[in-house]
């Protein structure tokens, strides 16, 4: 009945379904319907064998779990396109070694479950991530090409399973060569990095700045290395290459007009012992001279000649001494030059992004390092705390015992909040006892945790002066960057809270 409308189609329908005493399901309906309809016989949908099937599943992990809910959700659906997919990668979440389940399918052989080809496309994903790792250049063409072919018989749907197996073993092996020769090279790279270090650490030993960017640098380039901590490795060795150039361009200014001045001086106490010794010769030649002479005409050339001779002796040692005058007072501009220059150099120091006393960042780096994390926290959408802490009765401590032991303490407070502190945290100094941390992929919580956790091992940690044991204890205040805030607003929040600290008591954490 083919010009039939679809109403009447659907009415003759349930008039069948009655006459033939047909279940009224879906699926009946809809072969009766295409039988009037005169479309092609279509299988009614077995949702009930279906789900007894997927009922009888087990779910061994999250990923088949999952599965198991988009099959169910496909069979409400029928749709066969969903129960195949929600199938297949069900048999793609194949349990790991060891995990056992008493259900029949654990029987059934993994290969027969694992070789799907979405299987082979996440080994084939697998590898191309893993590749830029392993070195993408020339070094080992072969190993290059053997990754090639895998790539493409993984990717080949006509591609025989087990031979592809085979081919994956294969390169396994090789793999685990590459992998091991790339963990040597970082090794190797690190070592080097050491040993360049120490190198430019016996160059500058007289340096006092310089020794404490080695130290630290000694120290940042440990492993294990993390980005960060070679970021910190960069941005310290450029600063130690920046002040080297600087030191030693002047030292070889200074070495050039010290050799010049050496050498003029030379010249002239010769000039002026070579006419002295002349002067001498004559004065003798003269004397003896007189001693001969008779009459006063013998005497009156002699004389002549040592009034001469006098004088030229007196020109010569007064320009010596102009000389010798003129060279004081060059040595005098150069000696000023220097201390220009070493101060120009200590304000390049402060410039630099480290401070020198505690090896933490300075404002400077602070600045720089703020900004990258505000970036990636952006970038990453995870949270970004920062904590200021500000020592408790300073002051006191250095009117009672001195600036110095003022100073070791703050270095001291540097080195165990350092120890305390995760790889990718950073320690700033932000004043004169105040210092800032940086904490990524922390929440307000566990900003004020960590925090704390350095009160307590400060606590621990005495700082000695000379033999005497002193507790140092900050108050702190911790902020978590708010969505769009800079990170400046969120120090300043952070030292809010830590003023709070401070009324309240002090040697406390805060949170903003
Ligand atoms: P509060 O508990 O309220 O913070 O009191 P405080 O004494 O720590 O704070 P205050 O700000 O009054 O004093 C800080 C002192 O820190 C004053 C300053 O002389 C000293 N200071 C700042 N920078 C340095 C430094 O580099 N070395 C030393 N030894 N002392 C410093
Ligand atoms: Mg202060
Ligand atoms: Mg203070």
């Amino acid at each position: 009945m083919p010009d039939k409308k679809p109403f009447e189609i659907a009415r003759e329908t349930l008039k069948q379904i009655s006459a033939r005493k047909l279940v009224p399901t879906p699926g009946n309906y809809q072969a009766i319907y295409n039988e009037i309809a005169g479309l092609p016989f279509v299988q009614p949908f077995p949702d009930e064998r279906l789900r007894r099937i997927a009922q009888a599943l087990p779910a061994r992990n999250p990923g088949q779990e999952k599965q198991l809910g988009l099959l169910e959700y496909a069979i409400s659906q029928r749709s066969w396109a969903g129960v195949q997919n929600a199938l297949q990668a069900y048999a793609g979440f194949v349990p790991a070694n060891g995990e056992t389940s008493p259900s029949p399918l654990a029987a059934t052989p993994a290969a027969a479950v694992a070789l799907t080809p979405e299987f082979f496309e996440q080994i084939a994903r697998l590898l191309e991530y893993v590749k830029p790792a392993l070195g993408t250049d020339a070094d080992d063409a072969r190993f290059q090409e053997q990754l090639q072919q895998l790539l493409k018989a993984l990717r080949d749907p006509a591609a025989e399973p087990y031979k592809v197996k085979a081919q994956l073993a294969d390169f396994s092996h090789r793999l685990s060569f590459a992998a091991e020769d790339q963990a040597e090279i970082r090794q190797t790279l690190l070592k080097l990095l050491q040993l360049i270090i120490e190198n430019i650490g016996e160059l500058s030993a007289d340096d006092g700045w310089l020794k404490g960017q080695i130290d630290a640098l000694r120290e940042a380039a440990q492993p294990p290395l993390t980005l960060r901590r070679l970021d910190d490795v960069e941005r310290r060795l450029k600063d130690v290459i920046f002040k080297q150039r600087d030191a030693k361009g002047r030292a070889l200014q200074a070495q050039e007009e010290l050799r010049q001045m050496l050498a003029t001086f030379i010249a002239r106490l010769s000039q002026v012992a070579e006419s002295s010794s002349a002067y001498q010769g004559k004065m003798e030649e003269s004397v003896k001279q007189i001693e001969q002479a008779r009459t006063i005409e013998d005497i009156a050339p002699v004389l002549k000649e040592v009034i001469s001779a006098t004088r030229h002796m007196s020109a010569a040692s007064s320009d010596a001494r102009d000389e010798l005058r003129n060279m004081r007072e060059k040595s005098q501009a150069t000696e000023a030059e220097l201390v220009k220059l070493h101060r120009e150099l200590d304000r390049v120091s402060t410039q630099a992004r480290h401070d020198p006393l505690t090896g933490a960042l300075n404002r400077q780096g602070l600045d720089e390092a703020i900004n990258r994390e505000v970036a990636t926290m952006r970038r990453k959408d995870t949270p970004l705390s920062v904590a200021l802490l500000d020592i408790d009765n300073f002051k006191k401590l250095n009117d009672s015992k001195g600036h110095d032991t003022g100073d070791a303490a703050l270095a001291h407070l540097a080195n165990v909040a350092r120890e305390c502190m995760r790889p990718q945290d950073t320690l700033a100094r932000y004043g004169g006892e105040e210092f800032v941390i940086l904490l990524p992929d922390t929440p307000l919580d566990n900003g004020i945790e960590a925090l704390t956790r350095l009160q307590r091992e400060l606590s621990k940690r005495f700082f000695l002066a000379g033999a005497e044991k002193v507790l140092i204890t900050f108050s702190g205040g911790v902020a978590q960057l708010a969505a769009g805030e800079s990170g400046s607003d969120a120090i300043r929040r952070a030292d809010q809270a830590m003023y709070l600290a401070k009324r309240a008591g002090k040697n406390r954490v805060i949170g903003a």
